[in-house]
């Protein structure tokens, strides 16, 4: 999955108003950063397989720290504990964990059995990359009403909030279609490293847009110590 990932970041914001975008979205593509840093070290392995399933040229055969469900919920324990310690916000710490996990569910969904739920351990995958209809009937609606739901919690304090907005909006439905109908990479090397520069790129941009907006609800106290 891919923007799909994007708009659970962007459902996020309604439970967690003081929460960056920028961190909830990290939060979701979590186990692909680490998968493309991982593909780069070296630790995980993926191999470019054309016509495996319909939609993905990608075979993702070996990555049990990045992508199995016991590894995705100690990140997230951990991130969230990590963003706790920093902001006493326990609805933004539920946030980050519920993103971090939530990953594993959607690529659950798409990818062939080759989730793992621990290192070495079972895989599981409801293959729904195996049809191209069935992708985008489930990801674009999922990503679409995350998208709603940031515009209807969040609004927009000038220009940028608005502009920028939308326009990071259009691109990854652009980048999305680019994707699944433009070519395979050239190497998981090529690939991991576009990759991550992209992650990067598409963190820092709802970080500057989502200082532009704010959240429509006044926030409530922060009642902990
Ligand atoms: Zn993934």
């Amino acid at each position: 999955m891919f923007i799909g990932h994007f708009g659970v970041g962007f459902g996020l914001k309604c439970i967690a108003p003081r929460v960056s975008l920028a961190l909830l979205i990290a939060a979701t593509v979590w186990a692909d950063i680490l998968w493309t840093l991982f593909l780069l070290l070296g630790w995980e392995n993926a191999r470019i397989s054309v016509g495996d399933t319909r939609w993905t040229p990608l075979d993702f055969y070996d990555y049990p720290c990045s992508h199995s469900l016991l590894f995705l919920v100690l990140w997230a324990t951990a991130l969230a504990l990590v963003y706790r310690a920093y902001r006493a916000d326990l609805a933004g710490a539920n946030a980050v964990w519920i993103g971090v996990v939530s990953h594993w569910v959607l690529d659950w969904i798409t990818h062939r059995p080759d989730m793992p739920l621990y290192p070495n351990g079972r895989r599981f995958g409801l293959s729904l990359w195996n049809s191209i209809p069935g992708t985008l009937i489930v990801e674009l609606p999922l990503f679409l009403a995350g998208v709603w739901l940031y515009a209807r919690c969040t609004r927009a304090r000038d220009r940028i909030g608005r502009i920028a907005f939308w326009a990071y909006v259009a691109l990854l439905l652009l980048l999305y279609f680019g994707d699944r109908f433009g070519g395979p990479p050239e190497s998981m090397r090529v690939f991991a490293v576009a990759g991550l520069l992209a992650t990067l790129a598409f963190l820092a941009w709802p970080w500057w847009f989502d200082r532009h907006r704010e959240p429509v609800a006044p926030l409530d106290p922060i009642s902990e110590p």
